[in-house]
Protein backbone atom coordinates (compact mmCIF):
# COMPACT_ATOMS: atom_id res chain seq x y z
CA UNK A 1 0.00 0.00 0.00
CA UNK A 2 1.55 3.51 -0.75
CA UNK A 3 0.98 6.22 1.34
CA UNK A 4 -0.84 9.14 0.63
CA UNK A 5 2.01 11.98 -0.63
CA UNK A 6 2.06 14.64 2.07
CA UNK A 7 1.63 17.82 0.36
CA UNK A 8 3.76 19.84 3.14
CA UNK A 9 6.53 18.13 2.49
CA UNK A 10 6.65 20.73 -0.31
CA UNK A 11 7.75 24.04 -0.19
CA UNK A 12 5.42 26.22 -1.43
CA UNK A 13 8.06 28.92 -2.33
CA UNK A 14 10.43 27.21 -4.28
CA UNK A 15 10.32 25.02 -7.68
CA UNK A 16 11.17 21.40 -8.43
CA UNK A 17 12.36 19.22 -11.60
CA UNK A 18 10.32 16.36 -11.67
CA UNK A 19 12.79 14.13 -10.05
CA UNK A 20 13.16 16.46 -7.56
CA UNK A 21 9.30 16.20 -6.64
CA UNK A 22 8.93 12.70 -7.03
CA UNK A 23 12.10 12.49 -4.31
CA UNK A 24 10.44 15.11 -1.80
CA UNK A 25 6.79 13.06 -2.37
CA UNK A 26 8.46 9.44 -1.70
CA UNK A 27 6.65 8.78 -5.47
CA UNK A 28 7.99 7.30 -8.72
CA UNK A 29 9.19 9.73 -11.29
CA UNK A 30 6.46 8.12 -13.31
CA UNK A 31 3.90 9.13 -10.70
CA UNK A 32 4.47 12.88 -11.26
CA UNK A 33 4.49 12.72 -15.49
CA UNK A 34 1.14 10.97 -14.61
CA UNK A 35 0.09 13.77 -12.57
CA UNK A 36 0.99 16.69 -15.31
CA UNK A 37 -0.77 14.59 -17.55
CA UNK A 38 -3.90 14.96 -15.05
CA UNK A 39 -3.05 18.62 -14.65
CA UNK A 40 -0.86 19.25 -12.59
CA UNK A 41 0.86 22.42 -14.05
CA UNK A 42 4.11 22.23 -15.83
CA UNK A 43 6.45 25.41 -16.52
CA UNK A 44 8.13 24.43 -19.84
CA UNK A 45 10.03 28.04 -20.84
CA UNK A 46 13.28 26.34 -20.47
CA UNK A 47 14.62 22.98 -19.28
CA UNK A 48 14.55 21.23 -17.22
CA UNK A 49 10.82 21.50 -16.94
CA UNK A 50 9.94 22.89 -13.46
CA UNK A 51 6.58 22.70 -11.23
CA UNK A 52 6.06 25.82 -8.81
CA UNK A 53 5.87 24.02 -4.99
CA UNK A 54 2.91 25.91 -4.50
CA UNK A 55 0.80 24.41 -7.81
CA UNK A 56 1.89 21.11 -7.06
CA UNK A 57 0.46 21.34 -3.16
CA UNK A 58 -2.69 22.61 -4.57
CA UNK A 59 -2.64 19.74 -6.75
CA UNK A 60 -2.22 17.35 -3.95
CA UNK A 61 -4.68 19.12 -2.02
CA UNK A 62 -7.77 19.11 -4.67
CA UNK A 63 -6.46 15.62 -5.16
CA UNK A 64 -7.19 14.60 -1.64
CA UNK A 65 -10.26 16.31 -1.29
CA UNK A 66 -12.14 14.20 -4.55
CA UNK A 67 -10.46 10.79 -2.81
CA UNK A 68 -12.57 11.98 0.31
CA UNK A 69 -16.01 12.00 -0.58
CA UNK A 70 -18.31 13.00 2.59
CA UNK A 71 -20.98 10.90 3.67
CA UNK A 72 -24.57 11.58 4.82
CA UNK A 73 -25.60 9.39 8.28
CA UNK A 74 -27.57 7.40 6.00
CA UNK A 75 -24.94 6.61 2.98
CA UNK A 76 -22.37 4.15 2.33
CA UNK A 77 -20.04 4.51 -0.18
CA UNK A 78 -20.78 3.07 -3.52
CA UNK A 79 -17.28 2.64 -5.39
CA UNK A 80 -19.26 2.09 -8.71
CA UNK A 81 -21.34 5.67 -8.53
CA UNK A 82 -18.11 7.09 -7.12
CA UNK A 83 -20.49 8.55 -4.14
CA UNK A 84 -22.23 8.51 -1.22
CA UNK A 85 -25.83 6.41 -2.20
CA UNK A 86 -28.34 4.77 0.90
CA UNK A 87 -28.26 1.49 0.77
CA UNK A 88 -31.52 -0.63 -0.70
CA UNK A 89 -34.03 -0.79 1.99
CA UNK A 90 -31.44 0.74 3.84
CA UNK A 91 -30.44 -3.12 4.82
CA UNK A 92 -26.87 -3.22 5.81
CA UNK A 93 -24.62 -6.21 7.00
CA UNK A 94 -22.17 -5.19 9.64
CA UNK A 95 -18.82 -6.95 9.15
CA UNK A 96 -15.93 -6.59 12.03
CA UNK A 97 -12.88 -5.78 10.88
CA UNK A 98 -10.55 -5.11 13.60
CA UNK A 99 -11.08 -5.39 17.37
CA UNK A 100 -11.85 -1.62 17.10
CA UNK A 101 -13.73 -1.12 13.58
CA UNK A 102 -16.61 -2.36 11.60
CA UNK A 103 -17.68 -2.40 7.91
CA UNK A 104 -21.00 -1.63 6.77
CA UNK A 105 -22.38 -3.78 3.98
CA UNK A 106 -24.85 -2.88 1.61
CA UNK A 107 -26.20 -2.53 -1.86
CA UNK A 108 -26.62 0.58 -3.65
CA UNK A 109 -30.03 1.99 -4.04
CA UNK A 110 -29.33 3.40 -7.79
CA UNK A 111 -26.88 0.93 -9.23
CA UNK A 112 -27.54 -1.79 -7.45
CA UNK A 113 -24.10 -2.73 -6.75
CA UNK A 114 -22.29 -3.21 -3.22
CA UNK A 115 -21.18 -0.32 -1.13
CA UNK A 116 -19.56 0.10 1.90
CA UNK A 117 -18.84 1.86 4.86
CA UNK A 118 -16.10 1.64 7.70
CA UNK A 119 -16.99 2.52 10.96
CA UNK A 120 -15.88 2.64 14.84
CA UNK A 121 -17.10 -0.08 16.58
CA UNK A 122 -18.28 2.01 19.31
CA UNK A 123 -20.55 3.44 16.62
CA UNK A 124 -22.47 -0.10 15.48
CA UNK A 125 -25.61 0.96 17.94
CA UNK A 126 -25.58 4.68 16.36
CA UNK A 127 -26.19 2.99 13.15
CA UNK A 128 -28.51 0.59 14.19
CA UNK A 129 -30.92 3.11 14.61
CA UNK A 130 -30.71 4.68 11.28
CA UNK A 131 -29.85 1.44 9.23
CA UNK A 132 -31.53 -2.10 9.61
CA UNK A 133 -28.13 -3.77 10.63
CA UNK A 134 -27.10 -7.30 10.77
CA UNK A 135 -24.13 -8.09 12.62
CA UNK A 136 -22.17 -10.80 11.03
CA UNK A 137 -18.83 -12.52 11.70
CA UNK A 138 -16.07 -11.12 11.30
CA UNK A 139 -12.19 -11.58 11.20
CA UNK A 140 -12.15 -11.25 15.13
CA UNK A 141 -8.90 -11.40 16.61
ZN1 LIG B 1 -24.09 2.88 -6.96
Amino acid sequence: MAKRPNPRAIKATRTYTVEEAAIALGVSIGTIRAWVKSGLPLMKSRRPFLILGDALRDFLGNRAKVATVPLQPDQLYCPTCKAGRRPMGLLVDCIPQTPKTARLFGLCEVCGGPCNRMISQTKIDHFSQIFEVAIKEGRQA
